[in-house]
């Protein structure tokens, strides 16, 4: 049953060719921009230093409002740039207070329509989690995740990237010295003073296929100067990536997760195809040389609950003897269905029993709470309908076409 609270399209379609937007680019990309409308090169610094705090520690949408930088050259910058975030197309509020928003990006010139991403924000009493996108879609095909199904448009721009954090905090009133008066379920949001504390590179797409952008996006997220979320409270999730996967400790140095799914190679090879590449032994040595790996700073390994095809108490045995001598935690997942989906979700009483032979062995494995199942905005039933439109469109004009 869908129970779709509040679904609001937010704003109308794109106008021609909009300016460009400053808001989630690097210092770098800011650098650039500058020089590109005549800011000398010894007032760069100072400028892109001005810039990042409004952009990102005040949120500021409006250049106008910057008002330590000179009228003039706010004139240049409004002139040539804006502060846009993503488009929203449709936003929508779950019974639960989980919020996904649809987001239009601005569609490249080779591209036949705007592609089109999800973000979803979870929030809980004591912390909120942001989950963003990373990819238009997925090249890889698991076989139990929605975004698999939507074959890869294209990777997202740091800008992308950040673009969705902006937006959120934009959205639920996330800023310093915002009220949260006119927020839908206003009450469902965490009781701390920021409301987005977390972000899982748990959206669409694989991040570490898109390495270079969600790494320079993340130095953006976890910046003491603007939005200062702590790297520890950022978690990239990988179906395993093996030759990424230290480089991405060495880089960014997040934390990570890994979607394990399955304690044997065969069966991996069908859940995550990608282990034909990369099997399981590859995969768990890369996550013991994570940099940084300790008791307090554990992998988190996914596993998501397939009735009959993953849960037996066999596999919980095994699961736990794979990843003895690595620190990690354990996130079981209920799987969330999609339509056409080929699995079920196991019993609950079977993932207790699952929880409590992994509890048994030290660890704490938390079972994730489906969130938003309602909006499907829950793991793996994000998936834009980039591709769908297509196909609808592609039918409307051989309607006005008369064929
Ligand atoms: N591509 C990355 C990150 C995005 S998926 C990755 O695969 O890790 C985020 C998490 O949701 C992964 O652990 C993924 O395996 C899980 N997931 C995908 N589809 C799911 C579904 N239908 N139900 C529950 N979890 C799912
Ligand atoms: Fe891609 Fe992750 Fe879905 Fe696999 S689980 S298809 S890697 S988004």
């Amino acid at each position: 049953m869908v129970l779709v609270l509040d679904q609001t399209p937010v704003s109308g379609p794109a106008t021609a060719a909009p300016l460009p937007t400053l808001a989630g680019l690097g210092r770098e990309g800011l650098a650039e921009a500058l020089a590109a409308i005549g800011v000398p090169e010894k007032q760069r610094r100072m400028r892109v230093g001005q810039l990042w705090t409004w952009i990102y520690a005040h949120g500021v949408t409006s250049f106008d409002a910057m008002t330590d930088v000179s009228k003039e050259l706010r004139g240049r910058l409004a002139a040539a740039y804006s502060l846009a975030r993503p488009e929203i197309v449709t936003e929508q509020v779950s019974v639960d207070g989980t919020r996904k928003w649809l987001l239009r990006l601005p569609r490249r010139g080779h591209e036949a329509r705007a592609p089109e991403i999800e973000t979803v924000y979870i929030p809980e009493s004591d912390r909120g989690t942001l989950c963003i996108s990373s990819q238009v879609g997925c090249t890889l095909t698991c076989s139990f995740c929605h975004t698999g199904t939507q074959r890869l448009v294209r990777n997202l721009e740091v800008s992308e990237i950040v673009g969705q954090i902006l937006l959120a905090r934009d959205r639920i009133a996330d800023w310093p010295g915002a009220g949260t008066d006119g927020i839908a379920d206003a009450h469902l949001l965490p009781s701390t003073e920021r409301k987005i504390t977390n972000i899982v590179l748990m959206g669409m797409g694989e991040p570490l296929y898109n390495f270079e952008n969600v790494r320079d996006a993340m130095a953006v997220a976890s910046d003491d100067a603007g939005l200062a979320l702590s790297k520890r409270r950022i978690t990239l999730s990988t179906s395993g990536v093996v030759p990424n996967i230290g480089r991405w400790g060495e880089e960014a140095g997040t934390m990570l997760a890994i979607s394990l799914h399955a304690t044997n190679d065969a069966l991996r090879d069908v859940l995550v195809p990608i282990n034909k590449k990369y099997p399981i032994a590859e995969l768990l040595d890369a996550c013991r040389n994570y940099p940084g790996l300790s008791n307090a700073r554990r992998i988190t390994f996914e596993y998501v609950m397939l009735k009959g095809v993953n849960d037996s108490l066999a596999d919980a045995r095994a699961l736990v003897r794979l990843l003895a001598g690595i620190p990690a935690k354990i996130n079981l997942i209920p799987f969330n269905p999609w339509p056409g989906s080929p699995y079920e979700c196991s019993e609950w009483e079977q993932i207790e029993r699952f929880a409590e032979v992994v509890n048994r062995a030290g660890y704490a494995s938390p079972v994730r709470t489906p969130r938003g199942r309602d909006i499907l905005a829950a793991c793996g039933q994000l998936k834009s309908e980039s591709v769908k439109l297509r196909a609808r469109d592609r039918a409307g004009a051989a309607e006005a076409e008369g064929r």
